[in-house]
């Protein structure tokens, strides 16, 4: 096959489509420490995912923290001479606040990423800061007297572990509270004593435990999501990732007012029972995951590619005109019959594939898309397959 054919040409991204990196041979090669490591590989699906989980741990570790504060409200009231008591109680106070505060602004912004990102951060930062206020403004000589403070970096880099944070999200952090600790002991006046290097330790072997849990959390997530969003046999997208994709671009030109443009085949592979039939299920098998392949190969980074169903497969090409679709089309057409597969024995088997081309001025709705792809599909095998039909 002519591999300078493969992927229509202008690699120009259009705006507001999720990308289907997961569509790229190449992001199957990745390595996990690489898709832990930051989210700069994540594709714009799995981040959104991402945040809907992070969400969960912001609101659960928020409630957590949100519940404990008149507690420790109480303990401070029991253990702090009134004199550090004084300087601490309003702290808490607002804290407490804070921690309401970002309990509604996760709540609230359940589709926005980056403030779900926000909160989260906040949710650290704020237990922090109040440690780092009270260290500053208390007058010296009564930092002796703030009983049970010296946890709270302890505490935060623990809480590291329950989110899926990204390694080096972690990591800033856990650098930060190790700062914060350094801090304290200035403060305290033992820092670089056995033990303040003990504390320093202490914290530091605890964020590499923080670190092990964000990676085997994130990984998981990883994983789940993508069984759950992918075709095991081709690795392509399936048909529920495929709808969430397109009700995405629905709600973005219902959002805007303006359509999205974008071209949907629909193919089918012809008389593949008669693979089956001929060489058995698992070259049938062997054909539909290089079939995919083949398909993969044409499109561009922007465009998605997902298994319909048995050994049907729809293609959505975004931002492209008419001819360029049925262009496109007609080179997945041609490079399906003229690569040769082969059955285990090396026998060829010829393969072809019929396709039905819904052009981007159709596209009204995602249902008709698929409608009017299916119906010229059918066209297509009716007037005896290995073609495209078009507007
Ligand atoms: P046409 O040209 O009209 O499309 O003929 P066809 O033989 O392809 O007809 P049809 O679409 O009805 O046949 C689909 C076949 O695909 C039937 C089913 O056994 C087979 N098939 C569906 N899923 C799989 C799969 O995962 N693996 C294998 N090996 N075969 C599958
Ligand atoms: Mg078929
Ligand atoms: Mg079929």
């Amino acid at each position: 096959m002519n591999h300078s054919m493969s992927a229509h040409s202008e690699r120009r991204s259009p705006p507001n489509i999720p990308k289907p990196t997961e569509n790229s041979w190449v992001s199957n090669l990745f390595s996990p420490l690489s898709d832990t490591l930051t989210a700069r590989h994540h594709s714009r699906d799995f981040v959104y995912a991402h945040g809907h989980y992070l969400r969960s741990r912001v609101l659960a570790v928020g409630l957590i923290f949100l519940l404990l504060s008149p507690l420790w409200l109480l303990i401070d009231a029991v253990m702090l001479p009134n004199t550090v008591h004084r300087y601490t109680m309003p702290g808490r106070v607002v804290m407490m606040l804070g921690f309401a505060a970002v309990i509604w602004w996760a709540w609230r912004h359940e589709e926005n990423i980056r403030r779900i990102r926000f909160s989260a951060g906040a949710l650290l930062s704020l237990p922090a800061l109040f440690y780092a206020l009270v260290l500053i403004v208390l007058p010296s000589g009564d930092e002796a007297g703030l009983a049970g403070y010296g946890f709270i970096p302890f505490l935060l880099v623990a809480v590291l572990s329950v989110f899926p944070f990204t390694l080096l999200e972690s990591f800033l952090a856990g650098v930060m509270l190790q700062v914060l600790l350094v801090f304290a002991h200035q403060v305290n006046g033992i820092w670089m004593t056995p033990e303040a290097i003990e504390a320093q330790w202490l914290l530091a072997s605890l964020l590499v435990i923080s670190l092990t849990a964000n990676h085997f959390q994130l990984s998981l997530l990883m994983r789940l999501y993508r069984q759950a969003t992918h075709d095991a046999l081709t690795g392509l997208l399936n048909r529920g990732a495929l709808e969430r994709r397109m009700s995405e671009i629905e709600r973005e030109r219902l959002r805007t007012g303006k359509p999205v443009p974008y071209a949907l085949l629909m193919l089918d592979i012809d008389h593949f029972k008669r693979v089956n039939d001929t060489h058995g299920h698992s070259v049938g098998d062997k054909v539909l995951r290089e079939f995919a392949r083949l398909i993969a190969l044409q499109v561009r980074a922007g465009d998605f590619v997902a298994r319909f169903g048995g050994e049907e497969f729809v293609v959505v090409l975004m931002g492209v005109d008419a001819n360029k679709a049925a262009a496109v089309a007609e080179r997945i057409r041609h490079a399906v019959e003229e690569a040769t597969l082969f059955d285990h024995d090396g026998n060829p088997v010829p393969v072809t594939t019929s396709i039905g081309v819904a052009g981007p001025d159709e596209a009204l709705s995602n249902e008709t898309a698929i409608k009017v792809a299916d119906d010229r599909l059918y066209k297509a095998k009716e007037a005896g397959r290995n073609r495209v039909c078009k507007a």
